[in-house]
């Protein structure tokens, strides 16, 4: 079985045109993967030059996957700062370039261009105001901010001092966010009033009151006005940013810190259980999140990178701020949703800003492939070079359309496999060197070294034209170090299953060229009849008929298979569910797979339960399918709970 059906795979080959400017080409990837690979020392000490260190390092790579040992520390005598890497070390050639622009969620209000030099400012303003608070170097920051510039400067601001911080999105209840404040023992708070998204307002300053009633008395909350509507006060524990930044010091000496000091702290996004709290590092994360930003999206001086994702999100830590900032560039942070106030609107703010590089989630492309590419059509994005996914396994139907109506089949697509755990990509295809294949995160990047292991001896599969687990045989420097204040939790859940591994927990498949498609995750593998096979095939097929617009499949305890193939499907816009439509989707699904994959229950669905970042939560919709409403695990990263009420009436319902 194989993720994405042959027939409907077009490959397209861009390395030729794109070749001639990008920084790699085919050769070079070919020359610089090998190389990361046969001397990591050498490669790595090369790329440690891309930042600037306080102190220069002399030891590169101290790493072990040892069983009971674990243990991965990179440039470890060096010392830096990453504010004065992301800032400061711009401001000789850059103080005047705009180093954000800020796209507010309401098109009618104005956007914002801050120049380098005012990122100084802002930035050193915050810094010396959560000193006032008495943050110091090591101390805890929860930042629960809308995606306002506030959040770069908040961000820097804990670099620039040697604070760690720790992003709660802002679509989070007070219980997730007073989880997060407890759990890494934060000092300050840094919130706003309301946040708004979408044309709708979040009151996270009430929210933060909420959050705080079960938190420590000394937790002090740093209030940004966003809206400047009323919020309650306490005296003593709220400071008001906009009038401590009119007093504070427009400079603020940024901090010496060892390469292995903490960062930030960061959530996972729940998809497949309760949150970790990965710990990333000050200068391996660093030197991968700029060195992945510049290869992977092919970065050049002068371009307008924008990713759609959230700070909330590691995606926004990496390729909004930290990667981006590092390498000079002008980075794009967007307040608002792709659907509001229309679902062009992503495709005005690339128009309007002359974005270059455009990076979102499936997810995204598949609600707006579901509302017409008349959309797309509106606006003038001959801007564009090039065109970015990541989160989730990209349905090749959406991966065409994205290709089609977005790039004009002339940008290429870099379909990027990473994960919090991992600070950067570890798998796309990079433009300029890789031919593309509709839904294969393609090629390794330089120093990782992935496997597919036998998910039952643990063993190496070796060659082309195989599938497994995927795992990662040796450390980058991107990697997280810990989950905060678990360290046994952290090898339990990466290094205990596959020993001397790197598990990252999805499943993939190495094709006869040697490229990589991730097949999902290992836990949504299901075994109809003694067949194996990913859910995101079965998906994939779905979403091509064009009367579907999101489908997310589950196996469910079945008499005879063993494992049925239970499909929830979500329609396109407008189009009614009916008996004849539910027989034709079986159909189609087994002319597309094979009669093996053909659907055994299929339930209509509104809406799929997802995570805030987008992700469908496949093991609630398992749950749901196998008539267990008792135990549902963590759903405090859901976005939506009562799109999972309404499932389980629908299956209640279905007896
Ligand atoms: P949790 O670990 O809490 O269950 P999560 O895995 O969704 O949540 P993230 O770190 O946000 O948390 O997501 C990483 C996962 O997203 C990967 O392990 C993979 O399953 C999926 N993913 C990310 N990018 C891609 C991609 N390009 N192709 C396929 N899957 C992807
Ligand atoms: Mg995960």
């Amino acid at each position: 079985m194989t993720a994405g059906n042959p027939a409907r795979t077009i490959e397209k080959s861009l390395s030729e045109t794109f070749g001639e400017t990008a920084h790699v080409d085919a050769a070079r990837y070919d020359a610089m993967y090998a190389a990361s690979l046969a001397d990591p020392e050498a490669f790595w000490r090369d790329q440690g030059q891309r930042v600037e260190w306080i102190k220069p390092f002399t030891k590169v790579k101290n790493t072990s996957f040892a069983p009971g040992a674990i243990d991965v520390k990179w440039y470890e005598d060096g010392t830096l700062n990453v504010a004065a890497n992301c800032i400061d070390r711009h401001l000789a050639t850059r103080a005047d370039q705009t180093a954000i622009i800020w796209e507010p969620d309401d098109p009618e209000e104005a956007a914002q261009h801050i120049t380098y030099a005012e990122l100084h400012r802002r930035t050193c303003r915050m810094a010396n105001i959560l000193e006032d608070l008495g943050v110091r170097k090591g101390d805890r920051v929860v930042i629960y901010l809308p995606m306002i510039p506030e959040a770069a400067y908040a961000m820097l601001a804990c670099a620039r001092i040697g604070a760690i911080h720790s992003i709660v999105f802002a679509g989070f209840s007070p219980d997730a966010l007073s989880a997060r404040i407890n759990g890494c023992d934060a000092k300050v708070i840094i919130t706003a009033d309301h946040a708004p998204r979408g044309g709708r307002k979040t009151p996270l300053k009430a929210n933060a009151d909420a959050a705080l009633l079960h938190c420590k008395d000394s937790v002090k909350c740093l209030v940004v006005k966003r809206t400047g509507d009323q919020t309650s006060w306490v005296d003593g524990r709220d400071f008001d940013y906009n009038e401590m930044a009119l007093e504070a010091d427009d400079y603020s000496k940024p901090a010496e810190m060892d390469a292995e000091d903490p960062l930030f702290i960061l959530y996972t996004s729940g998809s497949t259980g309760q949150p970790k709290g990965v710990v990333h590092s000050t200068g391996g994360y660093l030197v991968y999140a700029a060195l992945t930003h510049e290869v992977t999206f092919d970065y050049h001086d002068g371009d307008i990178f924008w990713c759609t994702a959230d700070v909330g999100w590691v995606t926004g830590h990496s390729y909004i701020v930290y990667g981006p900032l590092a390498n000079g560039a002008t980075t794009v942070m967007f307040e608002g949703v792709p659907t509001w106030p229309d679902a062009g609107r992503f495709w005005a703010v690339c128009e309007k800003h002359k974005v270059n590089q455009f990076y979102t989630a499936p997810t995204a492309i598949r609600a707006l492939m579901g509302q017409g590419e008349e959309w797309v059509n509106r606006y003038d994005l001959s801007d564009l070079k090039l065109l970015g996914t990541v989160g989730e396994p990209i349905n090749p139907e959406a991966w065409n359309w994205y290709n089609d109506h977005v790039g004009k089949g002339r940008c290429p697509i870099v379909d990027t496999w990473w994960q919090t755990e991992t600070g950067g990509h570890m798998m796309t295809p990079l433009p300029g060197a890789h031919d593309l294949k509709p839904g294969s995160a393609m090629k390794p990047f330089f120093g990782v070294k992935p496997v597919v292991l036998d998910p039952h001896t643990g063993q190496e599969i070796d060659g082309n034209g195989v599938e497994g687990v995927l795992c990662i045989a040796d450390s980058w420097p991107g990697q997280m170090r810990t989950i905060w204040g678990d360290h046994d939790r952290f090898e339990k859940t990466y290094f205990a299953d596959y020993k001397g591994y790197y598990f990252a927990g999805d499943g993939c498949r190495r094709d006869a060229d040697g490229d990589y498609w991730i097949t999902g995750r290992v836990d949504d593998v299901i075994n109809v009849s003694g067949h194996r096979m990913g859910t995101a095939e079965v998906e994939s097929a779905l979403v091509a008929h064009p009367q579907v617009a999101e489908a997310a499949v589950v196996g469910y305890p079945h008499d005879i298979k063993g494992q049925g193939i239970y499909c929830y499907v979500t329609l396109m816009n407008g189009v009614e569910p009916t008996e004849a439509l539910y027989k034709e989707l079986r159909a189609w699904v087994r002319t597309e797979i094979g009669p093996i994959a053909s659907p055994d229950l299929i339930q209509w669905a509104p809406g799929l339960p997802k995570t805030r970042s987008g992700k469908i939560m496949r093991r609630i919709l398992r749950k749901i399918a196998e008539n267990d409403y008792g135990s549902l695990g963590d759903t405090s990263t859901l976005a939506d709970p009562s799109v999972v009420e309404d499932l389980i009436e629908n299956r209640m319902n279905k007896g």
